[in-house]
């Protein structure tokens, strides 16, 4: 498998499978050729609303690839509302940059909104007025020295960190220094600080989201260096815990 993934035919195959699952995909943007795909699905009387988002960054496939393997394999539970965002920088994706390819850092985009895709995105988000209870956002890291997530609120009165990264222990190594992407970390968690110059003036999508969308935002961050096969195990194991965790605290 190449670590650079050729968005529109991948996107055209994710299209499929989720209408197959019984998803409504919306395009609620284009970049370059390629489309930005929302897949939902929402049963009468949600038990939650979730929402998940991956390849924001274009040189981090695990994450995009992981969720396309969910959708393929028909994973998504019926009792729950969902929002599956599978590619949100096609461009960087096709080019295997970070960034999209007006050269901008899409993670860092949420208040500017310099990038059309950014923009799309936002307006997509504010015209449905979506509440979520949880977005989980998939990311990978080419600095970690294994699996690692931030956690931004809760679910009431809950983390999910701790037991996420027990979960995700079983398929890859955690990353367990006292300092991660230069903020105090422990046992695979991120705290950075709460006013945090680093992205005071230059959100990060999970804290748009938590600012307007949601009560509870998880970044997940799986090594680049590993090899990719065990980076989407790492992902869908991660994801497996949090509905595990998000229905426990349902009482469901
Ligand atoms: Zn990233």
């Amino acid at each position: 498998m190449s670590d650079v993934l050729e968005p529109e035919a991948w996107l055209a195959r994710f299209a499929r499978d989720a209408d197959a699952a019984g998803f409504r995909v919306a395009e609620f943007g284009r970049v370059g050729g390629a489309p930005l795909l929302a897949a939902e699905r929402r049963p009468a009387k949600p038990l939650m609303h979730i929402y998940l988002s991956a390849g924001i960054h274009g040189d981090e496939p695990a994450g995009t690839l992981a969720l396309g393997a969910l959708m393929e394999r028909r994973w998504f539970d019926g009792a729950i509302a969902w929002h599956v965002l599978p590619l949100l920088n096609p461009s960087g994706m096709a080019a295997g940059t970070r960034e999209s390819r007006e050269g901008i850092d899409l993670n860092r985009d949420y208040l500017a909104a310099a990038d059309p895709g950014t923009r799309a995105h936002r307006a997509w988000l504010r015209a449905e007025g979506w509440r979520y209870d949880l977005t989980l956002a998939l990311h990978e890291d080419w600095e970690s020295r294994g699996f690692y997530l931030y956690e931004l609120g809760d679910n009431a009165g809950r983390c999910f960190g701790p037991e996420i990264v027990r979960d995700v222990e079983a398929v890859i190594a955690i990353d367990r220094a006292a300092q991660i992407d230069g903020y105090p970390a422990s046992d695979g968690q991120v705290f950075p600080p709460e006013d945090n110059p680093e992205i005071r003036d230059r959100w990060p999508e999970q804290l748009y989201l938590r600012e307007h969308h949601t009560r509870l935002a998880l970044t997940l961050e799986t090594p680049s260096a590993f090899p990719l096969a065990e980076r989407i195990a790492a992902h869908i194991r991660a994801v497996d815990a949090v509905m595990r965790l998000a229905r426990e605290s349902q009482g469901a």
